[in-house]
């Protein structure tokens, strides 16, 4: 395998589709909307604006779908990465439900996108995912499917032990829900995909410009960035878990948090002594395992969360301990790459859309839940600018809370711990 060096070595790197170096800003340029970030929550919304009929300029610090959108797991499923019992308790129940049918239409696009652009490369799987649990609570699973369907009308599929056991070669699973709606695919390339129709209905796009800041006292707003600025009537920041200082109103509402992702070699019949299924997998635990089988033979394995952005010495070995702890069949499976990327979170655990006092329009802190809502976020703020739309309102109540730097990360990185300790208890509890 080869990978394009300009991105980390990723799975999806590795497997990229062309993609074209764009050229860096160089002077100045008038439009009417600049789109600051290339990853999928700045594409998608630079799409639905060129479908408007606008002109829009998007500027991106390194390489399009560089960050978490890039390089993440590839699940596409509803819901948010809050709890959908805590969204209705801060935005009450018809609230919730609205939320969480957008989060479904956000899935929809996404796969509809990938159709109709014909998108090959972004390697659709329509395989479903699968939820495990590692404790025997068959009740509480039977009431989390019971509860999904009569309140949000999501219909998840109970797998008790027997039939998990057919599928994942693993003592550590005990029952599961199924959810068909979900799939998977390959985020990098549909992002490249996003946008090659994005240039091709006129809009222009930016690499390797980082903007420094955004002059927003008076009408045009100016983004001033490396090699050049952009006067536009409405600006877009969608930086994710990189945005920096310059936006303080934004980056102090949100943490950036690391997960990590490993590929192994091509493991031949081995794999099916532990994983018999192409669903997508992950499991109960606060900061889940995930997992999928990509090119048939290859386990792409994710896990961990950290609000340490820089990435753990011997990452490999800690992801392949991680999976050999779960399939022991597994053992001696070489890892062929492993990476991290930085997520973003509010303290609330909601996307964080809207406009903020200074007029900048912003879309981030999508979480570990990025797949389906950044489809979510880039319509509702086309919409909102093109049309006037006033739908991205639904996320008022989940505004831009200060998270306190580093009094918010010392608080995650707590309570990352007290779950864990949480999880062993339980599965402890499990195994007696
Ligand atoms: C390892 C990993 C696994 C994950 N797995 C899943 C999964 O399976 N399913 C799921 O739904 N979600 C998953 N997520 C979460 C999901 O990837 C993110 O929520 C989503 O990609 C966020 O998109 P974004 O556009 O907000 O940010 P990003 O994709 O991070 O894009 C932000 C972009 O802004 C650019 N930028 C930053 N600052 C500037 C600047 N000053 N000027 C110009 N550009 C700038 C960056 O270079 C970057 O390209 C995962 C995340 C990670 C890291």
């Amino acid at each position: 395998m080869a990978w394009s060096m300009a991105y980390p070595d990723t799975y999806y790197a590795r497997t990229i589709a062309p993609a074209p170096e764009r050229t860096k800003l160089d002077g100045g340029l008038r439009t009417e909307i600049c789109v600051v970030g290339a990853g999928l929550a700045g594409l998608t919304t630079a799409l639905e604006l060129a479908r408007a009929g606008r002109t829009v300029v998007l500027v991106e610090a390194d390489r399009i779908a560089w960050g978490a959108s890039g390089r993440n797991g590839g699940f596409v499923s509803s819901g948010y990465a809050c709890s959908m019992a805590s969204v209705a308790a801060r935005a009450g129940p018809d609230h919730a439900r609205a939320l969480f049918d957008l989060s479904v239409d956000g899935v929809e696009y996404v796969r509809g996108t990938i159709a109709a652009l014909g998108l090959a490369d972004a390697q659709i799987s329509e395989a479903g995912c699968l939820g495990v649990i590692r404790y025997d609570d068959r009740d509480a699973m039977l009431r989390q499917r019971d509860a999904a369907l009569a309140d949000y009308g999501e219909t998840l599929e109970y797998w008790p032990q027997d039939r998990i056991a057919r599928s994942l070669s693993s003592t550590c699973y005990h029952h599961g829900l199924f959810d068909a709606r979900a799939f998977q695919f390959h985020p990098l390339n549909y992002a490249l995909g996003l946008a090659a129709e994005f240039e091709r209905l006129g809009g222009l796009v930016f690499e390797k410009t980082a903007v420094r800041s955004v002059e927003s006292g008076t009408r045009p707003l100016k983004v001033i960035a490396d090699g050049g600025t952009v006067t536009a009537d409405h600006v877009v920041i969608a930086c994710g878990g990189y945005t920096g200082p310059q936006f303080k109103t934004l980056s102090r509402a949100i943490l950036p948090v690391a997960t990590y992702v490993m590929l192994t070699e091509p493991l031949g019949d081995r794999l099916h002594e532990a994983i018999r299924t192409e669903a997508a997998i992950f499991d109960d635990r606060w900061a889940a395992d995930y997992y999928r089988v990509v090119d048939g033979d290859r386990v792409l394995w994710g896990g961990h969360i950290t609000t340490a952005t820089r990435e753990p010495r011997r990452l490999a070995d800690r992801l392949y301990r991680d999976m050999v702890a779960v399939y022991p069949q597994l053992e001696g499976a070489r890892v062929e790459a492993a990476w991290s990327g930085l997520m973003s979170y509010a303290l609330h655990r909601m996307p964080q859309i809207g406009r903020s006092p200074d007029g900048l329009w912003y879309a981030q802190a999508f979480g570990g839940h990025g797949m389906n809502t950044t489809a979510v976020a880039g319509q509702l703020i086309a919409g909102a600018i093109a049309a006037g739309d006033d739908r991205w309102r639904l996320f008022e109540p989940f505004g831009l809370d200060r998270t306190w730097g580093g009094l918010g990360r010392t608080g995650v990185q707590a309570t990352y711990w007290t779950y864990r300790v949480r999880d062993w208890w339980q599965e402890r509890g499990a195994g007696q």
